[in-house]
């Protein structure tokens, strides 16, 4: 099948459109048209070959809402009109311990991922969701409950999932202390997620020009991560701490801040770290981890709660011609808190 999409042809040009073709329908296939689809970092990462494993021409995009349009042959959870949505991944093993136990992200044998990836059938590259249609195993695709506002679903297909992981991972619930650093999409959906899971929540961003933002999305407080003084104050003050700052950075104003077996979590910087004194990690047995986007399951039990909550991102709505723009507007943080991509603008004209 003949798509269309944007994509980027080299890690310092613009995105483009680009004509392509989706597989044909194997039998445990979904077919879908793409509604919307979220801006996440990664994708401006990506596009860049900030992490050295991108091929061009590659289509980016993993917060995808669509609408069913034919489904293969051993296809029994989904029908042609049914609102789905896809992630970061589109397949795995789903023989080894992890897939097994519903966490195919840390599948033994490697996931593959929407957009850089390879087919595990073809070995073709993966393309992403700035694109017209979609095909993706049947076991990749959630159910986007009713009522949800679609538009809105999308980024939580991997901004919600990377930030509901490790709520879920490390007990988050009412009267745990969470820190989260960065006010960008994993941030805000952090924050309203441990709200909505009776968290105290705190956010630490690098000024004070996010505060009232902060406080409407349900924090409880914002610390300037700058102020040497107020960051004095609020030490071994935090269960867990979700670190989401996109790049190189150091750990040691914030280990500090973790009480006792706390846990800083980076889900942000991926690559190489500032050198990190242990001091802090050691005198205060505190800890660091990392931790990738979530599984099937759980990220079906998102949606579920985000339904049952009514808990969704703030978006800002683009064409998709405007992604360039939303690109250089995201390497400031000037996301108030993510893009997304409404796919009623993708003609085919612009092919
Ligand atoms: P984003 O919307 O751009 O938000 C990042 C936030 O980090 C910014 O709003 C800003 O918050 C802060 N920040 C930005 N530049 C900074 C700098 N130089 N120093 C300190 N803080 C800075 O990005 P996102 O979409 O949330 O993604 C964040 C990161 O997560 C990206 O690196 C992305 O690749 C990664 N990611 C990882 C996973 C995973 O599976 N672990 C999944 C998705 C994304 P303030 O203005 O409040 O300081
Ligand atoms: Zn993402």
């Amino acid at each position: 099948m003949k798509t269309i999409g944007y994509a980027a042809y080299s890690p310092d040009s613009p995105l483009a459109p680009l004509t392509f073709e989706r597989r044909a329908l194997r039998p445990d296939d979904v077919a879908m048209e793409i509604l919307y689809c979220g801006v996440c970092h990664s994708d401006l990462h990506t596009a860049h070959n900030d992490w050295g494993w991108s091929y061009y021409p590659i289509v980016p995009g993993h917060e995808i809402v669509g609408r069913v349009t034919a489904t293969g042959s051993q296809v029994t959870r989904y029908q042609v009109g049914d609102h789905v949505a896809v992630g970061c991944m589109v397949d795995s093993c789903q023989e080894c311990d992890q897939c097994h136990n519903g966490e195919e992200q840390l599948c033994r044998e490697g996931h593959t991922g929407t957009y850089c990836g390879h087919d595990r059938h073809t070995g073709e590259p993966t393309q992403g969701g700035y694109a017209k249609h979609l095909v993706v195993r049947e076991a990749f695709c959630l159910r986007v409950p009713d009522g949800l506002d679609l538009a809105r679903t999308a980024p939580l297909l991997c901004a919600g999932i990377t930030t509901y992981s490790p709520l879920r991972t490390w007990n988050v619930g009412p009267g745990s202390r969470v820190g989260v650093i960065g006010l960008g999409g994993l941030g805000h959906m952090a924050v309203k997620l441990a709200v909505g899971l009776g968290a105290d929540v705190t956010v630490l961003s690098r000024s004070n020009g996010k505060e009232a933002d902060a406080l409407a999305l349900g924090a409880d407080r914002l610390l300037v991560s700058t102020d040497a003084g107020a960051m004095n104050k609020a030490a071994n003050g935090f269960d867990l701490i979700i670190d989401t700052v996109p790049v190189k950075h150091s750990l040691d104003p914030y280990l500090p801040l973790l009480d006792v077996d706390g846990t800083l979590v980076i889900v942000g910087q991926v690559g190489p770290m500032a050198e990190t004194n242990t001091v802090p990690l050691l005198l205060g047995r505190r800890r660091v981890a990392g931790s990738p986007i979530g599984g099937i399951r759980e990220t079906q039990e998102l949606l579920d709660f985000c339904a049952k909550k009514n808990i969704l991102p703030d978006c800002e709505m683009i064409r998709m011609d405007q992604i360039n723009d939303a690109f250089e507007r995201m390497e400031k943080a000037d996301v108030r808190y993510r893009f997304v991509i409404d796919m009623a603008t993708l003609s085919d004209g612009q092919a």
